[in-house]
């Protein structure tokens, strides 16, 4: 019998997952020389991720799965598209970059599938890129083998969202990081689509035994490799139980004492909107738009953003989707723009990059025209840069032949916070950042395992909180909270008391949200609020 192999970790998203250990690590690639793809080499990266995918496919119908297997068969057909095949061998011809021309060929098809009325159709762009982005790969000698038939547990040295987001419909039951905590944008993700997550684990986990059983279990904070028959059994039964236990909120969400309570939620893909609406929010709260490009190697295009929008928000007519513009910052940064200072990222990047915002918005119009749309502008720093995206936005509208939807700012930068009285009237509505907000107030990296969203319970948080509510009351505009702090058990309740009445959450998180708000009673939230912010010391907070 094998002894079980264990690897501990930090708990950043509850639950117990069991499958397949998958390590999606690519090799080593220290030792490789590259050199440039012939175009039989092309030829040869298509045809061998078609049969993968092919193969894939097989064995996922082997185990029952159809409906993830007729999604895989149409990347073995995407791969070996002549349409797609022909332009970048022309382009290596004439002298390209052999993982480059494939890219560009993917992004071109793309393009022309993300601009077709039917959403369906649009879809399959989103297909299209993963396809080329695993023929780039096989070329660079950078991929890792595909993931295993069946549920399987992902380790990696840093987890990717974007992984996340891709391979949670085609099995992933949970993730290992040796990098991150929980404030990284992965554990957020895996906290939406409702995966259990490790950050910070045992570097000795990515030595484990690939394709070997485990339990990944977050409350005893381990990965347990090979373990025993009946532990197995019991571990599956539990997380076949837990799948079902997120009940559906009631849609309408009220306090104790019947205070009215708006609940949205947080996404970045269309599984996440799929499981958050069905969860019972009402709409989106907080669309990250910048995660589908945290690997880009330029400026996505408006075609580019429509093929990533257009899956989510058609899933939104008639309800609330409040659209954040690009947010390369902190641990979002692709490669195109990693060299910079960190000033120099994020919304400033943005606002420099000549008809880059232009772009996006053209795309959140469209895309969002059926649903309630409204644009949210991320790190604001200055009532300058609230005024350029204002323009840019009345622009595009005015192009677009639409009247300009709302324009809100997240308030997650301390000093924002604190003049949110001067903001108040250059907005249509607040949305308050706890996760930038607490590690700027607190000091903290937001890789850093230690930091959490109960840290926002820290009264030098919640005083930056009350001002922002209290000048959003002030000034007529609507406040609400989209930061994780939101589906904390111990902020949940301290955010009511301080007055918010609309939170944004991550999708699979709606249902115990929805049960909290509705088991608090608002007026003794405000007391307890009142007593946290008048806490000498942020230890006391916790007690
Ligand atoms: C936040 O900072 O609280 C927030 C919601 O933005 P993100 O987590 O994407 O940085
Ligand atoms: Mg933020």
């Amino acid at each position: 019998m094998t002894t079980p192999s264990r690897y501990r970790g930090q708990p950043v998203s509850e639950g117990i997952g069991v499958g397949q250990i998958y390590l999606g690590d690519a090799p080593d690639r220290a030792n490789r020389h590259p050199r440039p793809a012939t175009e039989d080499e092309v030829r040869a990266a298509f045809a061998a991720v078609a049969l993968d995918r092919a193969a894939l496919a097989r064995q996922l119908r082997e185990h029952g799965q159809d409906a993830q297997a007729s999604i895989v068969d149409i990347a073995a057909l995407i791969a070996a598209d002549p349409a797609l095949i022909g332009p970048a061998v022309d382009a290596v011809r004439g002298g390209a970059d052999g993982a480059a021309a494939v890219k560009a060929a993917g992004e071109a098809q793309a393009a022309v599938l993300a601009a077709l009325p039917d959403p369906d159709l649009a879809q399959r762009s989103g297909d299209v890129r993963q396809v080329a982005s695993a023929v780039a790969d096989y070329l660079g000698g950078s991929s890792a083998a595909p993931p295993p038939a069946g549920e399987f547990i992902l380790v990696r040295r840093e987890v990717d969202p974007a992984d996340l987001i891709r391979l949670a419909e085609a099995g992933l039951a949970g993730a290992v990081s040796v990098g991150g905590g929980a404030s990284s944008h992965a554990a957020i993700i895996a906290r939406g689509l409702g995966l259990p997550m490790l950050a910070g684990a045992d570097p000795s986990v990515l030595a484990a035994a690939s394709g070997h059983h485990a339990i990944l279990d977050t409350a005893a904070g381990e990965l347990i490799a090979d373990p025993a028959g009946p532990d197995l059994t019991a571990a599956r039964a539990a997380a076949a139980a837990s799948a079902h236990a997120g009940s559906p909120g009631p849609g309408e969400v009220r306090t104790a004492d019947g205070e009215p309570v708006t609940l949205l939620c947080n996404v970045a893909s269309a599984a996440e909107t799929r499981l958050g609406l069905s969860g019972g929010a009402v709409g989106v709260g907080l669309l990250r738009t910048e995660i589908g490009f945290t690997g880009a190697s330029g400026w996505p295009s408006e075609a580019g953003h429509l093929a990533q929008l257009t899956p989510v928000l058609s899933l939104l007519e008639g309800r609330p989707a409040v659209v954040r513009l690009l947010d390369f910052s902190g641990d979002k940064v692709p490669p195109f723009l990693a060299g910079r200072p960190a000033r120099q990222q994020g919304l400033a990047a943005l606002l420099s990059a000549p008809g880059m915002l232009r772009d996006q918005l053209s795309a959140i119009l469209i895309a969002g025209r059926k649903t309630q749309l409204a644009v949210l502008v991320p790190m604001v720093r200055t009532v300058d840069e609230v005024s350029q995206v204002r323009a840019a936005l009345a622009a595009a509208a005015a192009d677009a032949g639409l009247d300009p939807p709302e324009l809100g700012i997240m308030v997650e930068v301390a000093a924002t916070a604190a003049a949110a009285a001067t903001f108040a009237p250059a907005v249509d509505f607040f949305s308050i950042g706890t996760n930038d907000l607490t590690s700027e107030v607190l000091g903290l990296d937001r890789a850093d395992p230690g930091t959490r969203p109960a840290l926002a319970a820290d009264p030098r948080v919640l005083t930056l909180i009350e001002r922002v509510v209290q000048a959003a009351g002030t000034a007529g505009i609507k406040v609400s909270v989209c930061g994780d702090a939101a589906a904390d058990p111990l902020v949940l309740p301290l955010l009511i008391g301080l007055g918010v009445r609309t939170f944004s959450v991550g999708a699979a998180r709606v249902p115990q949200v929805a049960q909290q708000i509705a088991g608090t009673d608002s007026k003794a939230a405000t007391a307890c609020a009142a007593q946290v912010l008048d806490a000498p010391r942020p230890g006391r907070v916790h007690r």
